[in-house]
């Protein structure tokens, strides 16, 4: 494997391995990913703007590869998803982790926050998924209300109603939903008033866009998001902040946590606990 700086994130992807057989060798070599201890969840903050508290982190989830080295989600999570891994063990194991790390800090004596944990719209999909975090819950002792799912919206929008039912029964658990990637689907807005969802991600490309152009550029797209997000009284959070200026016009803007490589990059847990104890970081 090529070895990566230390937080840069290294990656081998299947354009660069070219050929099919290389796709299949990455998939079955998935199929023992968990047994074989190689996946990992790194962790990223989600800090508040204006006390610079950290409210959640998320769940991201890396494989070290024991050829190939550290392989980026973008790659092996459509490879997951097409051989049905990602609802089990992958997925199922994702969960367990998260649920039980965070339980292990809350021992540890830091602030309460939530973990956020990404999950595929074919783990969604089945029946059992509430179940499954249900378990999740059950297992590690973790209290409903410090869990959050990220879904993304064209999951959600695609069928409504099922989404509806299948949010409601998780609310019951005392989790919360956020709508991932927020701004690059297509949501009604009529749906999403009827969804029960607490929080709404706008996509990095968005963030991105503030550095277009001084003053037009996305900036009335975002403002536009942040009032909508209040307006449904959903905690609004700016994905992919990389700089002062940015961050300075989000909070400008009342949006109210911001998560990126500025502030905060995705790392192992026990990285992450240090940073969490050093305390509030704006
Ligand atoms: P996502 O859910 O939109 O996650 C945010 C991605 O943006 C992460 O990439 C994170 O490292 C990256 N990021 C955060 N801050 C910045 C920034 O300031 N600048 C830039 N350039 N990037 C930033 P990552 O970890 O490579 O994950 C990629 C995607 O893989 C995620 O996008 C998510 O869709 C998926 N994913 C990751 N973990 C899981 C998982 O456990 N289950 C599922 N189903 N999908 C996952
Ligand atoms: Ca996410
Ligand atoms: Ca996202
Ligand atoms: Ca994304």
């Amino acid at each position: 494997a090529k070895e990566a700086g230390k937080n840069a994130f290294e990656i081998f992807s299947t354009e660069q391995s070219g050929d099919l057989r290389g796709r299949f060798e990455l998939e079955g070599d998935l199929h023992y990913a968990v047994q074989r201890s190689e996946l990992e969840l790194h962790y990223q903050p989600l800090i508040e703007i204006g006390s610079g508290r950290v409210r959640a982190v998320e769940a991201l989830l890396r494989w070290h590869h024991p050829r190939l080295g550290l392989i980026s989600p973008a790659t092996f999570i459509p490879l997951a998803e097409e051989s049905g891994l990602i609802v089990r063990p992958i997925g199922e194991w994702v969960l367990a982790e998260a649920c039980r790390q965070t339980v292990a800090w809350q021992r540890a004596g830091l602030p309460n926050f939530r973990v956020s944990v990404n999950v595929s719209p074919l783990q969604f999909g089945r029946e059992d998924f509430v179940e499954t975090v249900a378990s999740a819950l059950a297992f590690s002792g973790l209290e409903g209300r410090w869990l959050e799912l990220e879904l993304t919206e064209t999951l959600l929008m695609r069928r409504v109603s099922e989404s509806a039912r299948q949010l409601a029964r998780l609310r019951e658990l005392g989790v919360s939903i956020a709508i991932d990637d927020f701004g690059t689907g297509h949501s009604s807005l009529a749906y999403l008033q009827q969804l029960p969802i607490d929080t709404l991600k706008i996509d990095r490309s968005f963030i991105l866009g503030l550095d277009d152009s001084p003053q037009g550029g996305t900036r009335p797209l975002i403002q536009a998001m942040i009032a909508m997000g209040h307006a449904l009284e959903l905690t609004v959070v700016a994905e992919g902040v990389e700089t002062e200026a940015q961050l300075q016009w989000l909070g400008q803007q009342g949006c109210d946590l911001t998560q990126g490589f500025l502030l905060a990059r995705p790392q192992p847990a026990e990285k992450l606990g240090h940073f969490l104890q050093a305390g509030p970081t704006v």
